[in-house]
């Protein structure tokens, strides 16, 4: 068969890497090999296997970024496969979809994206029930509830990836205005993955200055900072993956590495904080739908979820966001 498969005398004790994880990730394409490519660059796994319906593009794939491991960190074997040999893996990502055909309603697409994962879940569940899984694919928030709702699995072990891109996207232009490292910027976007998610500004911090104050407490030499415009900080964030994709035709960086950041903070043994999607259970009085919140990630598992104070109006916005997810699950067929 073209099937690559490991070696079984490098199977047995997984002695040879210090980043002793198997990662699979279903989904080949643009998002899901980058993501590969990255999980390998910053040894997150020594074991990656990619599956796809498209077998061809898959073993493209694993062999291209299999053969750039020997200047990797660690040894990483990287192959293309199927359920079976997915079987006990740590981590599952999950970046299959199709994309909107012209015509194609939203619904209409989301519905068929909650069949293929309502397919994958029922088969991949069945090889790694220990794993842990991130889901990619969109409508991220609604295929994240679909997969709990079917697969059997415990909602400690599912997080959608939800809003951690938007959050990203968020830190890195607000890094621009205030010529500030990006790991100074405290500041999140919570909500859908989509069109109702929302900043809750009241809790953005800049080091430790709110950022509605940074002018008052923040000083620079050279006297360069601007005005925060929020509006265009928002619209930059909301509409930064509808130009990606108008200019290159995907998005696949940022998403990749926030994918890495769940698998690092998963596979470490002190909880980390990402906006991730998870199932609500009255945080905030939501309940029965999935979206992004702080939640606190580590040992492999969600471990909890952080509930800052919110405005009013934040708590209006959120529940607006939870509405519209709901009105979604309504009308698709699970
Ligand atoms: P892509 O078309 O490049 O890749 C999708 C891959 O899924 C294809 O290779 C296809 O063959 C495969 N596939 C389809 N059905 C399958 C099945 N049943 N089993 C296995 N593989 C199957 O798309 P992409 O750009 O990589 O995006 C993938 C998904 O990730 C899309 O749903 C996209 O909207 C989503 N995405 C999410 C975020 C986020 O922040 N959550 C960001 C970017 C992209």
């Amino acid at each position: 068969s073209k099937r690559q498969t490991m070696p079984n005398h490098m199977r047995k004790g997984r002695f040879y890497s210090m980043a002793n994880k198997k990662i699979t990730v279903i989904g080949a394409g643009s998002v899901g090999s980058t993501t590969a490519f990255a999980l390998a660059l910053k040894n997150l796994a020594n074991e990656i296997v990619l599956v796809d319906i498209n077998e061809n593009k898959a073993l493209g794939e694993a062999m291209d970024i299999h053969q750039g491991s020997p200047l990797f960190p660690e040894p990483v074997i990287v192959t293309a496969g199927n359920y079976e040999s997915a079987a006990n893996s740590d981590i599952v990502i999950i970046t299959s979809g199709l994309p909107r055909k012209p015509g194609q309603t939203r619904i209409d697409l989301a519905q068929n994206n909650v069949n293929i994962m309502k397919d994958i879940a029922s088969k991949i569940t069945k090889t790694c029930p220990n794993a842990t899984y991130v889901i990619v694919s969109n409508p991220v928030d609604i295929l994240t509830y679909v997969f709990t709702k079917v697969s059997g699995i415990p909602e400690d072990h599912i997080i959608g990836s939800g809003t951690l891109l938007d959050t990203v996207r968020l830190r890195a232009r607000i890094s621009q205005y205030l010529s500030v490292s990006q790991k100074n910027v405290h500041a999140y976007v919570f909500g859908e993955h989509g069109e109702t998610s929302f900043v809750p500004w009241s809790i953005a911090e800049v080091s430790t200055i709110n950022i509605r104050d940074y002018k008052e407490y923040i000083k620079l030499s050279n006297d360069i900072m601007v005005d925060l415009d929020y509006d265009e900080i928002y619209q930059y964030m909301r509409s930064s993956g509808a130009k990606i994709i108008e200019r290159k035709g995907c998005t696949n960086y940022a998403i990749a590495v926030s994918v890495c950041t769940l698998c690092e903070h998963l596979s470490a043994g002190v909880n980390s904080v990402d906006t991730a999607s998870t199932m609500m259970h009255g945080e905030y009085g939501l309940n029965d739908v999935c979206l992004s919140l702080p939640v606190l990630i580590g040992s492999g598992r969600v471990q909890g979820h952080i509930l800052p104070k919110l405005t009013d109006e934040e708590i209006a916005k959120l529940k607006l966001s939870g509405d519209a997810l709901k009105k979604v699950i309504a009308q698709v067929n699970i």
